[in-house]
């Protein structure tokens, strides 16, 4: 129980996220509309079971990486800062790329995401995996590394199958993402609440079991 206990305690002290007016990340963008809104607008702590889930991400992206970086005609880049363009000069997609493995073979170059997520064969089986908004944020890392070849790596948590999915870079994709990031922007300036959009939307709901936010979001809609 004493090793328990210091465990979670260090999981449990996350620090909030820091943000900067008219600066998104790509990690974040695809998230619930109204939960990026609390998150900046009246941010609260990682939850222990959400924390918990992050970590298991991190430990299995770097165990990838370590694993990659092992092969010889393989170079593995980490923590390369990433600024997408936008065309509005108050916005910025920026952040730096260490949720993504940018790995170069011979001349070709390949922007992997790693997901981890439960029961990888059986969302594979029933089309749920590749999500749509995981697509969209490598679709804005292969706007910044043009050229590239994408892949999104799934790894199932519990017993670490993985699945491969090859993704091109889509223009309508990279527009709606765009489109999103001035929304977002558009909320925050105005202090407007956006609607309860995974909830709203089945595609997006699974996102709801995983939201820090969700007491609050619920209580709002009672109003
Ligand atoms: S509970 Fe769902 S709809 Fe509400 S903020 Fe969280 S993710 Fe969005």
């Amino acid at each position: 129980m004493v090793v328990k206990e210091i465990i979670y305690k260090h999981l449990s002290s996350t620090s909030i996220s820091e943000f900067y007016e008219g600066e998104y990340w790509p990690s974040q963008i695809w998230n619930c509309m109204r939960k990026q809104y609390y998150s900046r607008i009246s941010p609260i702590p990682q939850t222990l079971d959400s924390a918990k889930i992050t970590i298991l991400g991190t430990i299995i992206h770097e165990f990838i990486a370590d694993i990659l970086k092992k092969e010889e005609n393989i170079k593995v880049m980490s923590e390369v800062p990433v600024r997408i363009p936008h065309p509005s000069d108050n916005i910025v997609i920026t952040g730096r790329a260490d949720d993504i493995i940018l790995v170069s073979v011979g001349r070709t170059r390949y922007v992997i995401e790693v997901k981890t997520v439960e029961d990888v064969e059986e969302k594979k089986l029933k089309r749920y995996i590749p999500k749509k908004e995981h697509r969209a944020q490598l679709n804005l890392y292969l706007k910044a590394f043009p050229n590239s070849k994408g892949i999104l790596l799934y790894v199932d948590r519990g017993n670490f199958e993985i699945e491969e999915f090859e993704v091109e870079f889509d223009q309508d994709l990279y527009n709606e993402t765009v489109k999103r990031v001035e929304d977002l922007h558009n909320y925050l300036m105005r202090k407007t609440l956006p609607s309860a959009e995974a909830k709203n939307n089945p595609e997006m709901r699974w996102q709801c079991d995983y939201c820090d936010y969700r007491a609050k979001c619920e209580r709002e809609d009672k109003h």
